[in-house]
């Protein structure tokens, strides 16, 4: 089971590394990463096992925060408009194609790599387009798609794609983004307007 105590936190040489593609077929150890990785995720948002394991609250993780070099990330988290659950587990995820227009969270990004508030703003693209192998671990298989993500979920995948390419996000910042537009959350109860990714 993955807790805190396995992420690996900026300075790290990992975090600034190129991981490596992933090979087919999927190896039983990493077969366990992915489900692992899934599973922190899981654990981090219900509020009973965040408290129990002492987790930070998180909608992303990247294999290399885990200290694993492998181009390998997941993604559990709803849309800015709580109404699609976006459920992921990608090996060598790729962007294919990119609007021009670009977005950003309004009150910046956070990172469970990063044990300080960064503040500014961080431009990502508002849609990509992503060619990624899908791992399902309720059937045990991996299947190549083609995902189109838009907003808040575009702006995860971005940050976690980042994490592959051993970028964080603080090296993105820009001052004032005035061709973007900002994520809209809707208002829901104990909306917190900074996400871990
Ligand atoms: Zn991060």
């Amino acid at each position: 089971m993955i807790t805190m105590k396995d992420i690996i936190r900026e300075g790290h040489p990992t975090l600034e590394t190129k991981a490596k593609p992933v090979e087919f077929p999927l190896n039983d150890e990493t077969k366990a990463t992915l489900k692992a990785m899934r599973e922190f995720l899981i654990n981090s948002q219900n509020p009973e096992t965040r408290e129990k394991y002492e987790l930070r609250e998180g909608v992303g993780l990247a294999a290399p925060q885990i200290n694993i070099q492998k181009r390998m990330l997941a993604i559990h988290t709803y849309d800015e408009k709580y109404e699609t659950f976006h459920d992921y587990l990608m090996v060598n995820p790729k962007i294919i194609s990119h609007s021009s227009m670009e977005t950003y969270m309004p009150g910046g990004e956070g990172c469970l790599s990063i044990d300080r508030v960064v503040e500014g703003l961080v431009p990502r693209y508002k849609k990509v387009t992503v060619k990624t192998h899908l791992y399902d671990v309720k059937t045990d298989t991996l299947k190549e798609t083609t995902l189109r993500l838009r907003n808040f979920p575009a702006i995860v995948f971005q940050h976690e794609l980042d994490h592959l390419d051993g970028i964080l996000f603080p090296s993105k910042i820009k001052e004032s983004l005035p061709e973007a537009q900002p994520i809209e959350f809707k208002n829901i109860e104990n909306e917190s307007e900074e996400e871990n990714l």
